[in-house]
């Protein structure tokens, strides 16, 4: 061991040991921290599908992958990290002595193939990423990048480092094969080969030297790296590279799935709260603190890697609204941690309000963490909040953000936490809401309609439409939704789905008058309380006339139905009106004739589509509408070979008409309206037919269009429509227009 190596051995072993002791001591913090959520134990079921799941995603990249080009560079960047920890692990015997390689496997021509490839491909990745971040700077955006308001010293730090090792990697291999020491064959190490052959003139001394003082270079880089991060606890662009894991393992679905469709209940000692027996003084009614979030919200703030792609798919953040998911998720995090000092030394207010510690307890917490401490989540900057309420309450729940999460972030279950503190605690949520809230609990439907008018839509059909009183069997109840029985132009789609089921032989019938609303825009707004009501009585009324299929058109109706009834004890198969007509459209029962002109374009509602994943049949049932052609599918400018022009943004990425998250009760009075946004984008399409498949989504973009027309922005025969009505229009031009009066 010559004076090199000494020096460098000693400088590496010291640099070594600070930099795990203070990230050792960082991940124990970080620990604690996450501890402090409350508890959650339905994310410890199903084990082995949750490591199936997890080792897929992460391994797999199926979520990376959605945007591809980042999506194949992050995946040989997130290989090369972990080759590069092998890589930096060989430093350390490199230092002590250049001759020597990883013990084992470290002398291995495959080992050196696979680091080389890997290495090669993680460069190229890492380059093509900070390309990407280089491009898409918020000050070449416009403040609307998906960067924006991420911490971008900490993104290049992360991006040089791993671009430092590599590089260091490389030549340490380049000086090995001028001395003659790689063990590598050429087919093995090609690039290695190269760059030794470019350091052909140094003695054997030298590239020695080169070798180990390289090695040190690493070491030195990549303990850097880990000190820097062990300083910075919420810098989670590095810790994602850790915390990813667990964070995925312990999604709420146990599956690939995203934590869509149902939304999480509000739990009391780890089951869901019933109200009936909900206590005040030990139940916890939403989140108004930030450790009343699970441990597994405060696992989701400390994994964001502020990578920002939630935020560029978000229509509040896409439309001027002071939501963005990322930040929401930032300041959440930050707080949790600047807090965390006062609660983890006991503080914190119990449900009265009341400090639990002791001054003596607190007198060595730093004032900062106090300060912390004292702000309210809820809150505008006047009052040191954390979360503006404008900032809450403009979300969509549209779960566009939870759909592009590479770490599976659940945003939409901690905004409804919040949202569910405002409303049950504080009645504190836009005023306008109220009416509906009202209207709810009074008349069991949104809009405040009397009950005997829910059949009304039934008059005039030139059929009976069955009820359920009547006491016959059917295979179906038509779960006709409040807007599917109020609202004028949702009346056509219902008065058009019962004139195809009647046509097909389809065997339903309805609640009527017994029908109220499900409770989604309850539960989306918050209060949890009035959902209960509601769904109680529906899954009483359901249960009781023994229905087992359901057929709604709401997705709202049909996810609250399907996907949330069953914490109340409603267990039902709940199918969308598009995928039941899809079926009858495959089995011959309707068969088109009267081919839809002017082109179609569909847009994709977000419970239906993200939430459920029903993608295919609203566009099965539309292509063959269009299919009546003579000819074919061959819809003008036809995306997909099915006669319907995609939209800009469609299926998992579409974007929302700003009507859920009991958004269509509330104004709009921020930013760009999202129904205009949407329609625009609909009418960019130049097709003639807007298809929905959802009643808010008919209303907003209806109204979009409209007042688009009024500005001469739109042709005049731009028409949205739902899906049913699209499929009546082919299939009988009569009936079709009858129905649909
Ligand atoms: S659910 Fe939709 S509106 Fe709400 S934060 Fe996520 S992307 Fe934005
Ligand atoms: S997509 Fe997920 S990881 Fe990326 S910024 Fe949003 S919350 Fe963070």
């Amino acid at each position: 061991m010559g004076p090199v190596q000494i020096v460098s051995t000693i400088i590496a072993a010291l640099v070594t040991i600070a930099a795990v002791v203070l990230a050792v001591r960082t991940v124990s913090r970080m620990v604690r921290v996450i501890r402090l959520g409350q508890p959650d134990p339905e994310r410890f079921d199903r084990k082995g599908q949750r490591t199936a799941n997890m080792l897929k995603e992460i391994f797999g990249h199926t979520r990376m992958l959605k945007w591809t080009v980042v999506g194949i560079s992050h995946w040989f960047v997130m290989i090369g990290f972990i080759v590069l920890s092998l890589l930096v692990l060989g430093a350390y015997f490199e230092v002590v002595k250049p001759t020597l390689d990883l013990p084992i496997i470290g002398s291995w021509a495959i080992y050196g193939f696979v680091t080389e490839w890997i290495g090669v491909l993680g460069l190229l990745g890492i380059l093509v990423l900070m390309g990407i971040r280089l491009r898409n700077l918020p000050t070449r955006t416009k403040g609307r990048s998906r960067f924006f308001g991420s911490t971008m010293w900490q993104a290049y730090y992360v991006e040089y480092t791993i671009l430092g090792v590599l590089i260091c990697g490389f030549l340490i291999r380049g000086f090995k094969a001028a001395a003659g020491d790689l063990p590598y064959p050429m087919w093995a190490a090609p690039v290695s080969h190269g760059i030794g052959s470019a350091f052909g003139g140094l003695s054997e001394s030298a590239a020695h030297t080169g070798v180990t003082v390289t090695a040190l270079i690493k070491i030195l880089i990549s303990m850097a790296w880990l000190i820097t991060i062990a300083l910075n606890i919420t810098m989670g662009v590095a810790w994602h590279r850790f915390s990813a894991f667990f964070n995925v393992f312990f999604k709420r679905t146990a599956s690939e799935r995203p934590a869509l469709g149902a939304l999480r209940p509000m739990m009391s000692e780890g089951k869901p709260l019933d109200f009936e027996e909900a206590d005040p003084e030990k139940d916890q009614f939403g989140v108004a603190q930030v450790e009343q979030f699970t441990w597994k919200g405060l696992l989701d703030f400390t994994t964001c890697t502020e990578c920002g792609r939630c935020q560029s798919q978000c229509p509040a953040w896409n439309t001027g609204k002071p939501l963005s998911p990322k930040l929401l998720v930032l300041s959440l995090r930050d707080h949790a941690y600047a807090k965390a000092p006062y609660l983890l030394a006991g503080g914190g207010k119990d449900l009265t309000g009341e400090e639990k510690a002791t001054q003596e307890q607190l007198a060595n917490v730093n004032v900062l963490a106090l300060a912390e401490a004292d702000r309210p989540l809820i809150g505008g900057e006047a009052d040191g909040g954390i979360i503006d309420p404008d900032v809450l309450w403009s979300c969509t729940t549209c779960g566009a953000c939870v759909e592009q999460c590479p770490v599976d972030i659940e945003h939409v279950d901690h905004i409804v936490d919040m949202r569910r503190y405002q409303v049950l605690i504080e009645s504190n949520f836009p005023s306008e809401a109220g009416v509906m809230l009202r209207n709810l609990e009074n008349k069991g439907n949104p809009w405040g309609a009397a009950q005997n008018t829910r059949e009304d839509w039934t008059k005039g059909l030139g059929f009976e439409v069955p009820r359920v009183t009547d006491g016959g069997d059917f295979e179906y109840l038509f779960w006709v939704g409040c807007a599917g029985a109020f609202e004028d132009r949702a009346k056509k789609t219902t008065r058009a789905v019962a004139t195809l089921l009647h046509e097909a032989g389809v065997s339903f019938a309805i609640l009527g008058e017994g029908e109220t609303c499900t409770g989604d825009p309850a539960r989306r707004i918050g209060n949890e309380f009035v959902f209960q009501m509601l769904a109680q009585q529906n899954v009483e009324t359901l249960n009781e006339v023994g229905v087992k299929k359901i057929v709604a058109t709401c997705p709202h109706c049909f996810n609250t139905l399907a996907n949330e009834y069953g914490q109340l004890g409603g267990n039902f198969e709940v199918v969308h009106h598009t995928q039941l007509l899809a079926h009858l459209v495959a089995t011959g029962k309707l068969t088109p004739v009267q081919p839809v002109d002017g082109g179609v374009t569909y847009h994709d509602p977000c419970y239906l589509g993200r939430h459920n994943r029903v993608f295919e049949p609203p566009r099965e049932v539309l292509a063959a509408a269009v299919g009546a052609k003579a000819d074919g599918a061959d819809g003008a400018g036809a995306n997909g070979g099915n006669g319907i022009t995609e939209m800009e943004r469609f299926a998992e990425r579409s974007f929302c008409c700003g009507a859920g998250g009991a958004r269509m009760w509330m104004e709009e009075r921020i930013g760009k309206r999202i129904n205009i946004e949407r329609s625009e984008e609909a009418i960019a399409t130049g097709a003639q037919t807007v298809a929905v498949g959802c009643p808010f989504c008919l209303t907003m973009l209806g109204d979009g269009v409209t007042a688009k027309k009024s500005v001469g922005e739109a042709s005049n025969d731009v028409e949205v429509v739902d899906v049913a009505t699209v499929l009546l229009r082919s299939l009988k031009p009569e009936p079709a227009e009858d129905a649909a009066r």
